[in-house]
């Protein structure tokens, strides 16, 4: 009941012309696909090219991050809005490395999340412990306080819009990943946290909860098998048109 959602998130890559070749071959290659939903992310300066590439094809079009605002004096953001006119129907919000690097919390993050939801696009909503938290054993619940605090303000009739991204932040980048017990165990206690969240157990049950970590060709498979896992958020595979179809192209179990 939950469509797998495989996305690509580009990070600081790809010029208007390599955006042309990666976007036309995901195109290409996802075409006739059914049963699964593919999303590309690429820079801000690269949105127009993809949209333009992916006209007409059923892969989403993303934002690695926007500010909640509507428009105003915010020097070198982007808003919801700016993002839909360009194409876009998804958003990344609370991505790690915008955690650690630009000073993104649980409150900036609902806030973004709240405003993607308004301007019409579906957050993707990442959390995720580092090492020194799993090593320490908090992780359940680093990941639940982040779920619940980086949800707050979102309305009853928008959470199965919202798309929760559990990436643990030593697997990303890092080619270690998560083996798919460690994922399961997080993901299902996220749909734990989501029944709180929503107070509504069927609502929780429709949230798409992705994996993102180092995932590739060769591990995709028995993550997706994992019965909460539902899709996954690919860094640097995502560069690699052939690596990133056959993520898209994972085996049902
Ligand atoms: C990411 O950036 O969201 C990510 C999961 O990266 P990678 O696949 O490279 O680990």
């Amino acid at each position: 009941m939950r469509t797998p959602l495989l996305a690509g998130n580009w990070k600081m890559n790809a010029t208007r012309a390599e955006t042309r070749e990666l976007a036309a071959a995901v195109a290409t290659g996802t075409a006739g696909i059914d049963g699964r939903e593919v999303m590309i992310a690429p820079p801000f300066t690269a949105l127009e090219t993809a949209a333009g590439v992916l006209d007409g094809s059923s892969v989403a079009l993303g934002a690695q991050d926007m500010f909640w605002e509507e428009s105003g004096a915010f020097t070198g953001e982007v808003s919801g809005d700016m993002l839909t006119d360009i194409g876009c129907s998804y958003v990344i919000v609370g991505h790690s490395e915008r955690r650690e690097h630009f000073g993104s919390t649980d409150y900036t993050v609902a806030k973004k999340a709240v405003a993607a939801l308004a301007s019409g696009l579906r957050p993707v909503v990442c959390v995720g412990e580092s090492l020194e938290q799993r090593d320490q054993g908090s992780t359940l619940d680093v990941v639940s306080r982040q779920v619940a605090g980086s949800l707050y303000g979102i309305t009853a009739q928008s959470f199965t819009e919202v798309v929760i991204a559990y990436e643990p932040v030593w697997a990303i980048g890092t080619g270690r990943t998560a083996s798919p017990e460690q994922a399961q165990e997080v993901h299902e206690a996220i749909r734990r946290v989501l029944v709180e969240v929503t107070n509504n157990k069927e609502t929780a049950a429709q949230i798409r909860i992705i994996y993102g970590g180092s995932v590739k060709p060769d591990n995709v498979d028995s993550l997706m098998a994992c019965p909460d896992i539902d899709g996954a958020l690919v860094g640097g595979a995502s560069l690699k048109a052939s690596d990133f179809l056959r993520i898209v192209q994972f085996e049902d179990a």
